[in-house]
């Protein structure tokens, strides 16, 4: 059964659009039942159940039956969402005849919804003439045969909402998490990794004959590969394994998989595009096929398929095209891919996988760019070029918006302009509440671009020079003087305000693309610290490098990430202090600087007080701290609603953590993402969080917050959210209690009230 179902999963997800992916679903699923009808039922624009495909009811009734939710069986299964299972269907107070079908002859009915993020899209069911009850591994069956269609459907019918589009042009809406605050309007660029063959943007090719040339060409450069493999390989395969390379060879033929590509080419697609859906199109075959040794076929066409992929790809990664309004949209963007298009075209970010608190999210908080994450259904491949809006307030994407929408859109864009001007006459007054409390509000940094954004804003200090990020972006580790003089830029820049530096914090979702960590549990995983202390010489290097940086400005301070035992705090201790001592052997001048550690697991929440007494300071990583309080993986966008940043358990985690330290006379900083958000920072300064590190972009923000509010209002906004039990409490309570604050109107935008959704 298990094979049956990969199979059809299979099928399905390479067919060609909505209509043929269901007809492949009821044919397949019919005969794998053994049933004699299998339909399928989808919700319409309206909210009915339309047939859209059967194999056994009269096929004129596709298109023309339809039921309300509630009404009939379908719309009771969809209602209930759960499976109806009846013997006698007739028999039922809710069966409704439909003489367009034919249906009488069945008297048996199965139907289990079809059910993608919480969402009723459909209704599967099967249907017998002979009157009996479905037994429970049917049942199982159709219920885990919906389950797993429902992601391939919802797939199919976003990428059909754009391929019907054709040249009425319509506007389509998709959604995702919200990733960075703001709205950007522009024109989509897909990039993708090379040779990725899922992610090649779909492209019309101007130029046909040029197209075909090129193709030709590149094919020849990938023959003349394979020959050179085989002849290094000679010597070491048998005959049948050497027949592989000749086998490599004439499927790039006219007669194989070259002149399937040519056939696309000539229909105005660009060869990249054709090349990737023909291969594609031929793994999936392979795989699906029951012979062992056929079925592993399908990692040689993919191999190929890349080899090709490469060259075709080459001429585009040299001479990327980037309009000024470039939308940036990727599968799974990364800090490197953000590298490639100058900040100034750069006006939105868009990515397939990750969610709100993934490093990319973060980066485009920092740089102040729209982005949505975690837009799953967006069929990427295919709005290469293409207007599109990028709700950052919402996570929500719409292509090819009509005018209406755009001009609401130009609104909220002018509105947010204007709050922005407000917020630049705050950059040189102080942080402090009208009673004269003071809360120094630091910034968050990582790239270059973020220092200048910084100190225009008021920044008071670095609370987290992220350093990984000039790591991300090399192709090898940088060495200790190239280290050295990136981070020589940043304490100069800011001195006299103190910057603190951050240990490498590789591992979870910030692999080094040069330094390849493949775990199953990666969040659980080697990184931060773990490996660090594993690698005494990549920790030692940096520590010499932020040392030597330091000399005669003294602003340094360097924290431990992912600290979640005593003896990781010492030995990174002694690893520092051991460098300090070299170093000043050697006659620097240097001051050992004060080292702080991260609380961002549970085990240093409830060790806060003896690792305070162990370090010169506490720095809350609540992104991290967020995501192991509540097992909730911080890059899956499928959980993105369970990362609760206001829920109680991580309230009074944080709370319990400042007075922890300040029990020890340490002082207890806050630089997640949380720090950053308006709301959050009232109730964190109540707290007694000596000092907010956050995005640039924010800072203004947090400002006009504290200067709006006295420390004793705060506190009692602190009492009443402490004793909410849950998180949406939370959030109701503090937007009742700070409506007064003058920003509600920003509050609306970043709580996600606003617009009207548009189609789709
Ligand atoms: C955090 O976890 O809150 C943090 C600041 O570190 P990062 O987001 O880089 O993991
Ligand atoms: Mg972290």
């Amino acid at each position: 059964m298990l094979n049956h179902l990969r199979s059809i999963v299979q099928e399905v997800n390479a067919a060609r659009d909505l209509p043929a992916a269901l007809n492949i679903i009821v044919h397949r699923v019919k005969e794998a039942m053994q049933t004699e009808v299998c339909s399928v039922y989808l919700r319409d624009g309206l909210g009915n159940f339309r047939l859209m495909a059967t194999d056994g009811l009269n096929e004129s009734a596709v298109g023309q039956v339809s039921l309300a939710a509630g009404e009939g069986l379908v719309g009771m299964v969809a209602t209930r969402e759960e499976p109806v299972n009846l013997e006698k269907a007739i028999d039922h107070p809710n069966y409704q005849y439909f003489p367009a079908t034919g249906e009488e002859r069945f008297s048996s009915f199965l139907g289990t919804p079809i059910i993608h993020q919480r969402e009723v899209l459909g209704v599967l069911v099967i249907q017998q003439v002979a009157q009996r009850r479905f037994d429970e591994g049917e049942e199982a069956f159709l219920v885990t045969a919906s389950a797993q269609l429902a992601g391939v459907i919802a797939h199919a019918e976003a990428t059909g909402v754009l391929k019907r589009m054709g040249k009425n042009v319509q506007e389509a809406r998709f959604k995702g998490v919200a990733g960075s605050p703001g709205v950007a309007i522009g024109r989509a660029v897909v990039i993708s990794p090379t040779a990725d063959l899922r992610g090649v943007p779909y492209k019309v090719c101007a130029d046909v004959d040029a197209e075909l040339a090129f193709f030709q060409e590149c094919l020849g450069k990938a023959r003349i590969d394979i020959k050179n493999v085989g002849k290094q390989l000679e010597s070491r395969l048998n005959a049948q394994e050497q027949a592989l390379f000749d086998a490599y060879l004439s499927m790039l033929d006219d007669a194989s998989l070259g002149g399937e590509v040519t056939e696309r080419i000539r229909q105005g697609v660009s060869a990249a595009y054709s090349w990737s859906e023909v291969i594609l199109e031929h793994e999936r075959n392979f795989s699906s096929m029951a012979d062992p040794y056929l079925r592993e076929r399908a990692a040689d066409v993919r191999d190929l398929g890349r080899r090709v992929l490469a060259y075709l790809q080459e001429s585009s990664k040299l001479n990327p095209e980037f309009p000024p309004n470039s939308i940036l949209v990727g599968e799974e963007l990364t800090a490197s891919m953000l590298g490639e298009i100058p900040s100034e075209f750069l006006q939105g970010i868009v990515s397939v996988l990750g969610s709100g608190n993934s490093h990319i999210a973060i980066l485009a908080r920092a740089m102040g760019v729209p982005t949505v994450m975690g837009a799953v259904d967006l069929p990427f491949t295919q709005i290469d070029g293409r207007e599109v809006i990028v709700d950052g307030y919402r996570g929500l994407i719409y292509t090819d918006p009509s005018d209406n929408l755009r001009e609401q859109y130009d609104d909220i864009r002018a509105e947010e302009l204007e709050l922005v001007k407000g917020l630049e006459a705050l950059k040189d007054l102080p942080c402090e509440t009208p009673d004269k409390h003071r809360v120094p509000l630091w910034v968050n940094t990582g790239l270059m671009a973020d220092v200048v954004r910084s100190l225009e804003r008021g920044a008071e200090g670095v609370g987290l020079y992220r350093t990984e990020i000039p790591f991300l972006l090399r192709d090898r580790f940088p060495s200790e003087e190239e280290q050295r003089i990136t981070y020589r830029e940043q304490l100069e820049a800011f001195a006299p305000r103190t910057v603190t530096m951050r240990t490498l914090d590789v591992g979870g979702d910030k692999p080094l693309p040069y330094f390849p960590i493949a775990e199953q549990n990666p969040f659980l995983g080697w990184r931060g610290i773990r490996v660090t202390l594993d690698h005494p010489e990549i920790f030692l290097a940096q520590v010499r490098a932020m040392l030597k940086a330091s000399e005669g400005l003294d602003n340094l301070r360097i924290m431990l990430p992912m600290i979640t035992s005593i003896s990781e705090l010492e030995s990174a201790k002694t690893l520092i202090h051991r460098a300090y001592f070299e170093l000043t052997e050697d006659g620097y001048h240097i001051e050992l600087p004060p080292i702080g550690v991260m609380i961002e697991v549970p085990a240093a929440v409830y060790q806060a007080r003896e690792l305070a007494a162990r370090s010169d300071f506490l720095s809350v990583g609540s992104n991290d701290l967020t995501q192991y309080l509540l097992a909730v993986d911080r890059n899956n966008p499928q959980v993105a609603d369970l990362y609760q940043a206001y829920h109680p358990a991580v309230l009074r985690a944080l709370h319990q953590v400042v007075r922890d330290g300040h029990s020890q006379g340490t002082s207890v900083g806050i630089c997640g993402e949380l720090a950053g958000d308006p709301a959050a920072a009232v109730l964190l300064m109540a707290m007694g969080y000596d000092v907010l590190s956050m995005n640039a972009t924010n800072l203004p923000k947090v400002k006009r917050a504290i200067r709006g509010i006295t420390l004793e209002q705060a506190e009692n906004i602190l009492d009443e959210v402490m004793a909410q039990e849950d998180a949406e409490s939370v959030n109701l309570c503090l937007e009742r209690l700070l409506a007064d604050g003058g920003y509600t109107r920003y509050l609306a935008l970043s709580r996600k009230d606003g617009l009207k959704s548009g189609s789709h």
